[in-house]
């Protein structure tokens, strides 16, 4: 490997530099001082998906060690100690090492060999990038919704989802949370879409597949964060999930199984117990509008805990553990 003997002229012969914009003149001097078009590719998106996972995960650490924001929290009296966030800390950062990294550098000349641009400037316009990475979202999104049904199969949940449903208040640094199988199985929904769009096309810059894994990246932390505020992108956009739509999954092991949108679970059905349970709580907050806030947490906090106890009863039950006496019921 060579480090620091390439000229702008190996890689870029023909480039006009003067018409590029300050982030393109960026990316050309990463290239060039590098050197090396795949060490510089793979450490790039390596150093991207950390600096972005974690750097979303450090709100969130901070909003939960401030009570003024637990008027906001889903599960309000489930607040991750600083003890749990370390110790998810730790099997995030082993994934991301003996998983993610490998992926991620392997992905790159795959993608490369089926028409993938890299170290290549200028990048694609918003207009070009905007559809793909709609595309995406809508792609991973079904692709989730699928696979996430089949881990809470049995066996596979026993011995590879069950990981991620650790956390029945789930916290952002949660997202990725999983067994190493899971990692694998659920990340490939994320770059089976840039892949097969760059198959079919073959014009595709690593650059929409890098904003691609921002936003992704955002929606899952978000998803697993915990809050719902007024302002959270669920009540802007109804049909993305939100953090409000995940928590209940973790919470009732039931229901709401996609990652983005909530439309599958709605044709489908999967998100019943999840209606009905805002349902009550609407209700049940509507017949005590006189009654003081303690006495409506008291009556949402009642209801939580009955989903809850369902939820434990459909693991137990998925797992083959369950009690002879609960599985009457
Ligand atoms: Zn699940
Ligand atoms: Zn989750």
């Amino acid at each position: 490997m060579s480090f620091n003997t390439t000229t702008p002229v190996d890689l870029y012969p023909t480039t006009d530099f003067s018409s590029l914009n300050w982030f393109e003149h960026q990316w050309v001097a990463w290239y060039v001082t590098i050197g090396n078009p795949i060490i510089a590719t793979g450490l790039m998106s390596f150093l991207l998906h950390e600096i972005v996972y974690f750097g979303r995960a450090l709100p969130w650490i901070i909003i939960d060690a401030i009570p003024y924001f637990r008027k906001w929290k889903l599960q309000a009296n489930k607040v991750p100690t600083p003890a749990e966030q370390w110790e998810c800390t730790k099997l995030v950062l082993f994934s991301h090492f003996t998983i993610e990294l490998p992926t991620i550098w392997l992905f790159h000349p795959l993608a490369e060999s089926i028409g993938m641009s890299t170290y290549q400037v200028p990048f694609p316009s918003l207009k070009t990038m905007a559809p793909q990475v709609a595309f995406f979202f809508f792609f991973e999104d079904l692709f989730h919704y699928l696979a996430h049904q089949m881990l809470h199969w049995g066996p596979l949940y026993k011995h590879i989802h069950k990981i991620h449903h650790k956390y029945s208040a789930p916290f952002g640094l949660a997202a990725e949370y999983a067994h190493p199988a899971e990692v694998m199985i659920l990340g490939t929904g994320t770059i089976l879409g840039p892949l097969l769009y760059c198959y079919f096309t073959r014009d595709f810059h690593i650059v929409t597949m890098y904003l691609w894994i921002t936003l992704r990246l955002f929606q899952a932390i978000d998803a697993h964060s915990g809050y719902d505020f007024p302002w959270s992108l669920q009540h802007i956009v109804p049909f993305w999930s939100g953090a409000e739509h995940h928590d209940f999954h973790h919470m009732a092991f039931t229901n709401n199984f996609s990652t983005s949108f909530r439309w599958w679970d709605r044709i489908f059905g999967t998100d019943d117990k999840y209606l009905q349970y805002r349902a009550r709580v609407k209700a049940a907050k509507a017949s005590m509008k006189d009654a003081s806030k303690e006495q409506q947490d008291a009556i949402e906090a009642k209801l939580m805990a009955e989903v809850e106890a369902e939820g434990i009863r459909a693991e137990a039950e998925a797992e083959g553990s369950a009690p002879k006496t609960l599985k009457v019921q």
